[in-house]
């Protein structure tokens, strides 16, 4: 007789955190997934014979190294690197590389496990991955960057590979660390291959990938609003971080007729109550990538906005929230904050920015909540195809590829709809994704027996 993991809810989220002690991102993105897949494979016996859903709970591998470099003044500096490969029945695994002092296997484990759903969401044949270091990049120097860069893949590199494993960037790694470690597996392997996207233009890197996962939160946005028979003009905006994705989110929303109220960072956030307008945006990446500044600064730069130290932006009333810094940034009391002041929409840029309270909030209130593993899919999509026109050994042209982001982010959309409508008009996006990613990726391991 097979053997069924037919257990309840709790029995199985008991397991779940034995399994995984202290790591509590891990558990919390395992049971925002699974509280929508028990009562989706409730009367699916297949999946319960094979075990898929504690299967899917638990990376194919971890990976973890030493990482020595030294610093301009002489020391020998000591961090940890992980790679976490968590499932690769669709495809090679793909995720981002963060270098973050909050980096842990935890949270690394949580961001493959997301990832392996989003790349799904896609349509794309991208397995799920991630990886990072508690390396803090702040307050480095650009050589000291460089020779942990060049550390971290000199072990790195064994581990992937164009068809195994292709990382790309994430918080604290940008165009410039994944240069220097591309250059790095370049030279250890002799090989130029697809291995990380993300790449600069000059090097195999693909047009509108900077852009991506901020233009695609936002289509994504303007696809639930669409379906609602409204659109962003006149629109206000509140948006958290102040990075790549929080920055490109803020731009597409003034560019479809939005007003962005707020940019933050982890020093607190800024409100401009004139609008963020395309040269204020064009200040913030200046400052924040190039000159590494803080987001306090604007209000120096730019009269009439103010500068709130140590909050997030969830206070001021607006229409639409895009939480686009971290994970866990926007909880229970926020959600309900928003709701109260009439926000009508939120679209995750960010990684599960919104914890599980702040979640069932927005739930329980019906408005329009687009999870991260759906409204930022678009970086992953714009880097798979970073990967074919690699492979192809050559470049689309830029509205080719704004086109393809756009339907990607169409197409993930409508996967939502088939399994988030709960009638009445109330779309339910976190359940939609989750089944729908889980779907395909529980399907392809069943093809594959017990493997
Ligand atoms: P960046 O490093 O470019 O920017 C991160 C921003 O978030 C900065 O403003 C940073 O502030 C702020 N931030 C980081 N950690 C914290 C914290 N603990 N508390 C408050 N603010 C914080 O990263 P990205 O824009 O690339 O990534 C932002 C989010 O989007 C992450 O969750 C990432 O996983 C997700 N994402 C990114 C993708 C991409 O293509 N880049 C793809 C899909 C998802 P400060 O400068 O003070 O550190």
């Amino acid at each position: 007789m097979a053997v069924s993991d037919h257990v309840d809810f709790p029995t199985f989220m008991e397991g779940v955190k034995k399994r995984n002690p202290g790591q509590d991102e891990f558990v919390q993105a395992v049971q925002e997934v699974a509280e929508d897949i028990f009562d989706f494979i409730a009367d699916k016996e297949e999946y319960h014979a094979q075990q898929i859903l504690r299967r899917i709970a638990e990376p194919d591998r971890v990976v973890s190294f030493r990482v020595c470099w030294e610093d301009d003044a002489g020391n020998i500096r000591v961090q940890r690197g992980w790679r976490v490969q968590n499932n690769n029945a669709i495809g090679p695994y793909k995720g981002g590389i963060r270098f973050h002092p909050s980096v842990t296997e935890s949270v690394l484990k949580f961001l493959a496990f997301e990832q392996t759903f989003k790349n799904a969401l896609t349509g794309l044949p991208m397995g799920g991955g991630k990886g990072g270091s508690n390396f803090n990049p702040k307050g480095k120097s650009v050589r000291e960057i460089m020779r942990f860069c060049q550390s971290f893949m000199t072990e790195l590199y064994r581990h992937i590979g164009a068809d195994v494993d292709v990382p790309a960037g994430d918080i604290g790694v940008g165009g410039r660390e994944i240069g220097f470690m591309f250059g790095q597996y370049k030279r250890i392997t002799n090989e130029f291959t697809g291995v990380l996207t993300g790449k600069g233009l000059e090097w195999g890197g693909s047009l509108i990938r900077t852009e991506a996962t901020g233009y695609g939160a936002v289509y994504f946005l303007a696809n639930m609003l669409a379906a609602k028979g409204q659109d962003l003009t006149g629109k206000t905006a509140v948006i958290s971080g102040s990075g790549n994705v929080a920055t490109h989110a803020a731009e597409k929303i003034v560019q479809l007729g939005g007003k962005v109220l707020t940019l933050s960072d982890s020093g607190g956030f800024i409100h401009d109550p004139d609008g963020i307008t395309q040269e204020k945006i064009d200040w913030v990446k200046a400052h924040k990538t190039h000159r590494r500044g803080r987001i306090e600064d604007y209000c120096d730069e730019f009269k009439g906005a103010s500068f709130t130290a140590g909050k997030t932006p969830w206070g001021v009333p607006c229409d639409v929230a895009l939480p686009c810094a971290t994970q866990n940034e926007l909880l229970g009391e926020d959600a309900r904050t928003l709701v109260a002041n009439g926000c009508i929409a939120v679209s995750e840029g960010a990684n599960m920015p919104t914890n599980l309270e702040g979640v069932h909030h927005f739930k329980h209130a019906k408005i329009m909540f687009a999870p991260g593993k759906a409204a930022n899919a678009g970086g992953v999509a714009v880097s798979g195809l970073e990967m074919s026109q690699n492979s192809e050994r050559r470049s689309w042209k830029e509205e080719e590829l704004q086109q393809m982001l756009k339907d990607i982010m169409a197409g993930i959309h409508k996967s939502c709809l088939t399994y988030g409508d709960q009638g009445g008009g109330y779309i339910d996006y976190v359940k939609g994704a989750n089944i729908a990613g889980f779907k395909k990726v529980a399907d392809a391991m069943l093809a594959f027996g017990v493997v």
